[in-house]
């Protein structure tokens, strides 16, 4: 059978050549006679694969020692809760920058939890941009900001940072982290649900600073302390111990196959210039988001007619392009194009763009 190519916002492609060593190593992981997914926790194989899982990331994303390194349950939507519950413990307000829709998720679970303000918004501008970062907005005395580094609905990403001062900088980057270099010391706190760009499903991510894992806010469930992890080195309970094992696995691929965050950006800038450039030379085909602002991520297209768009994802799928349905909000087309997809797949992804435009123009 022919695999596919996929672009599938999340969960999306994995690297052939984990996929094929997690089959390898399936029935008997490196001669321990079982499974990963059935071993210990606790074993000394298993403590093995978790700890060479965070020293990888913080290799390959150059995290300072300074940083905690935190593989949690609950992917990324339970730290629009975690966030506010373990960092607004001074003043106990956030604030929020909303550009999409899961800042928007994010603030809204702010709200229930402590004094969160949405501070700024492209709201009014569809989502198209990120808004121009007005740091007179912010609030002087708020214990942290957050922001979405890369909004995967809209496909826009920020090219520069919001001066915040004191204030700790907290980052969802769910949908582009691992896919360029990122200074992780102008952040608080960054977290990334792992379906993305990572490994399978089950998993968040977090970098938390660690002079900022400290007590949380009162009636904080246990599970949802950023120190409990910490002081448990994620292990407090039972961890998403397949999904680290293929994270591991990925993060290996990154370094040793294609050499790291540097290369690895190189590749996903040609992918999205492919497909950017393709776009706006299309007389059917265009894509809405401010060029400054455009994800190298999350692609988003429609012909400007929803009939088309509805003719043009059939037809992909059925020439094995999945999963290009834009986000069931915003319709027409979306094609996410992570670290693991080929630059093959773009390249057909265009070659099928053209066809269709030449017989539906
Ligand atoms: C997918 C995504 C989420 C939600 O992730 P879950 O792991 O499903 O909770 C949050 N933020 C961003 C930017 C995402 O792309």
């Amino acid at each position: 059978m022919n695999r596919v190519y996929n672009f599938s916002a999340g969960p999306s492609m994995l690297p052939e050549s984990v996929l094929k060593r997690a089959a390898d190593e399936m029935l008997n992981y490196q001669g321990s006679g079982q499974s990963v997914m059935e071993m210990s926790h606790r074993s000394k194989v298993y403590e093995k694969i978790i700890g060479e899982c965070k020293a990888l990331l913080r290799e390959v994303m150059n995290i300072p020692d300074n940083y905690e390194v935190l593989l949690l349950h609950g992917g990324a939507s339970t730290q629009f809760a975690m966030v506010p519950l373990n960092l607004a413990v001074k003043s106990g307000k956030g604030d929020y920058i909303v550009t999409g829709q899961f800042s928007k998720k994010a603030y809204q679970e702010g709200k229930k939890l402590i004094e969160a303000k949405e501070v700024l918004s492209s709201a009014d501008q569809n989502f198209t941009c990120i808004p121009e970062l007005d740091s007179s907005k912010f609030t002087k005395d708020a214990d942290f900001l957050h922001i979405c580094m890369n909004n995967t609905i809209y496909g826009s990403k920020y090219v520069e940072l919001p001066e915040t001062g004191d204030v700790p900088l907290v980052a969802d980057v769910s949908s582009c982290i691992l896919s360029e270099p990122i200074d992780v010391s102008k952040f608080g706190l960054l977290y990334a649900g792992v379906q993305k760009n990572m490994a399978p499903a089950g998993m968040a991510v977090a970098i938390v600073r660690k002079d900022l894992i400290g007590e949380p806010r009162e009636g904080t469930p246990t599970m949802l302390t950023y120190k409990i992890h910490a002081e448990n080195d994620s292990m407090y309970n039972t961890p998403p111990a397949y999904t680290i094992y293929m994270c591991k696995l990925v993060l290996e691929w990154l370094k040793n196959e294609v050499g790291g965050l540097e290369e690895i950006k190189k590749v996903n800038e040609y992918k999205a210039g492919l497909l950017y450039d393709f776009i706006d030379n299309s007389k059917l085909f265009s894509n809405p988001v401010v060029k400054k602002y455009r994800s190298i991520m999350n692609v988003p297209f429609v012909t400007g007619s929803d009939e088309l768009d509805k003719k043009f994802v059939n037809e992909a799928e059925a020439a094995g392009l999945v999963n290009i349905k834009g986000h069931r909000s915003v319709g027409g087309m979306r094609a996410s194009i992570y670290n693991a997809m080929p630059v093959a797949g773009v390249e057909a992804l265009i070659k099928f763009m053209g066809e269709f435009e030449k017989q539906n123009a």
